[in-house]
């Protein structure tokens, strides 16, 4: 697999001197953002020039059913997308702890929830140098909350163009597509993190449509470790894409139980196709990657060999995950629980509990206990399984609540967000 890499990216380094040589030489303006993408696409030639104890650090970090990471290099630092908005104390409390408190680059990959909801966490404790988005308005709260924060500490928002670079340490971020198309998943900002002669490709919810105006674009997508489009939707990551990008490993943000059945299986099947190495938040949650300029090591937080090329359904959340991952009590622990649910849209909680034993539920909304029905108390299977649906009505006030499930001596409490 390494071999091959290196094939692809002599290959693409051919390509890109005899291009510069046709276009006659390269731009002296060392000015970023520049549309001088040529740059980027000779990690070879960046690769003698890393200084003495520089390193990339890559965090993949797990906000659920969202996307968040937090890319660091020679003290420089970008984040790239939030979370939800739920996950705002989440990335807040991670810069503190790494006393994280300017960004070089903050970078929305669009404007849905799960992506820019919990960046304003991000600029309530640090300061950015520039914040990308692909758009500068978009009709929801999430998003202008997140548009006035970064016009507060980030610089305003810098709508970016494809071939754009900029600095990071001594990496180099290059911008390879952005408003592929006019659905909001299709506006991603996709860039690749050059780092020696390892890459790394970020996709935000790119679909097919986007992919194939980059890869019609014609410039180079080779990268060692790539972020599965999509949170592994059968609608990203097609076979095209996937061979011009010829990644290594893989990693999916994705969130246990997620109602959209993410990541799919055709996904999987094919990245196991092209021989990818995966790793998925949901079952090892943060995935921290460390380049030292040739070599990517790839570290789990936990479940270091668990299937994940497995489907997602089959996922137990295991019995050494933090409580703030996969929430779980010595009796309880939970296989499906709605991390984020839309108003109008049919909530589940299952639990694997003690067979036969009484159990109950409580929702709590802005407005109190729910008394929407499904919610009644019940008694779990011979197997200890038991499992609540309802509906969130139209009206419930978007925010972050909690649900409380009880019995056999056991009190659980989950964390969920209603989105409009
Ligand atoms: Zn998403």
């Amino acid at each position: 697999m390494y071999q091959k890499q290196k094939t692809i990216w002599s290959v693409l380094l051919a390509a890109v001197l005899t291009l510069s040589l046709l276009l006659g030489g390269c731009s002296v303006d060392d000015v970023s953002p520049t549309t001088q993408s040529t740059q980027a696409t000779q990690p070879e030639t960046t690769a003698p020039t890393l200084p003495q104890g520089s390193e990339l650090k890559v965090r993949f970090l797990d906000v659920g059913q969202a996307d968040a990471a937090l890319i660091s290099c020679d003290g420089h630092h970008m984040l790239i997308d939030g979370g939800n908005r739920g996950d705002s104390n989440l990335i807040y409390s991670v810069l503190q702890r790494e006393e994280i408190s300017y960004l070089d680059m903050v970078v929305a990959t669009h404007a849905h929830e799960d992506h820019v909801g919990g960046l304003p966490g991000a600029f309530q404790y640090a300061s950015a140098g520039l914040t990308l988005s692909p758009v500068t308005a978009y009709d929801s709260d999430v998003f202008e909350t997140f548009a006035a924060k970064a016009q507060e500490k980030g610089g305003g928002l810098t709508v970016p163009q494809p071939g754009d670079t900029y600095p990071l340490g001594s990496a180099t971020v290059t911008i390879l597509g952005v408003n592929g198309a006019e659905d909001t998943n299709n506006t991603s900002i996709v860039l690749r993190i050059d780092y020696g002669e390892t890459a790394f490709l970020f996709t935000g919810d790119a679909e097919r449509e986007a992919e194939q105006v980059i890869l019609d674009s014609g410039l180079p997508l080779g990268a060692t470790v790539l972020k599965v489009g999509h949170h592994g939707s059968d609608t990203s990551t097609t076979y095209p894409f996937l061979r011009e990008i010829m990644p290594q490993y893989a990693v999916i943000s994705v969130g246990t139980g997620n109602s959209y059945g993410h990541p799919c299986e055709d996904t999987l099947s094919r990245l196991r196709d092209a021989d990818v190495e995966v790793f998925r938040t949901d079952m090892q949650g943060d995935i921290v990657c460390t380049s030292d300029g040739e070599t990517v090591t790839v570290q789990p937080q936990r479940n270091q060999n668990a299937d994940t090329l497995g489907p997602v359904t089959s996922t137990e959340p295991s019995e050494t995950q933090p409580e703030t991952q996969a929430p779980s009590q010595a009796g309880i622990q939970v296989l499906a629980w709605p991390e984020t649910v839309g108003q109008n849209e049919t909530a589940t909680v299952t639990i694997q509990g003690l067979p036969n034993t009484n159990y109950s539920i409580t929702v709590n909304y802005k407005s109190g206990p729910s008394s929407a029905e499904g919610l009644e108390d019940k008694t779990s299977d011979g197997s200890g399984q038991v499992s609540w649906s309802w509906k969130v009505g139209g009206r419930t006030s978007p925010g972050t609540f909690h649900i409380t499930v009880s019995g056999g001596g056991e009190t659980i409490t989950l964390p969920f967000t209603i989105t409009e």
